[in-house]
C-alpha cells in the first residue's frame, strides 16, 4: 500500500533529507520526539515489520548501518542514540511503510512507558 513516505521517496511532498541512494531514504522527522530524530525508510513499500521477506533481510540491515552513518554525521554515535521501528497500533505504528526510528540528542528514557 502506498503512503506518504511513498510520496517522499518520489518528491511529490519536500522532506529534509539526510541521506538517499537507490535502497534507502533518511529525512527528519517532521514532529521530532527527541533533539535529533529521523527516520531512515527502505525505498521499496513493505508495510509493517511482519511484512519482511528474506529478500529484505539485506535492506533493514542497511537500514541500520545509514542510521549509524547518519547519527554520526549529526556528531551523536559516541553518546549514543536510539533505533525504534513500531509495528501494528499496539508498537503505535501510524505510518504503514517501514521505518527505522532514531532518536538522540538526550539521555532517553526507558522503558517507554
Ligand atoms: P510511526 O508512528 O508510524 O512509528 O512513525 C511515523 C512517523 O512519521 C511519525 O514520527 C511522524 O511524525 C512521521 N511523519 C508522518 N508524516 C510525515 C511527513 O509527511 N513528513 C515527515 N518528515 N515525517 C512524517
Amino acid at each position: 500500500m502506498t503512503t506518504i513516505f511513498t510520496k517522499i521517496i518520489e518528491k511529490q511532498i519536500p522532506a529534509d533529507i539526510l541521506f538517499e541512494d537507490e535502497r534507502v531514504l533518511a529525512f527528519k522527522d517532521i514532529s521530532p520526539q527527541a533533539p535529533i530524530h529521523f527516520l531512515v525508510i527502505p525505498k521499496k513499500e513493505i508495510a509493517t515489520t511482519n511484512d519482511i521477506s528474506a529478500e529484505d533481510e539485506a535492506v533493514v540491515g542497511y537500514m541500520h548501518r545509514i542510521a549509524a552513518k547518519v547519527a554520526k554525521d549529526f556528531g551523536v554515535d559516541q553518546q549514543g542514540y536510539r533505533t525504534v521501528m513500531n509495528c501494528n497500533a499496539d508498537g503505535g505504528q501510524t505510518v504503514y511503510h517501514i521505518h527505522l526510528h532514531v532518536l538522540a540528542g538526550k539521555p532517553l528514557g526507558w522503558p517507554p512507558y
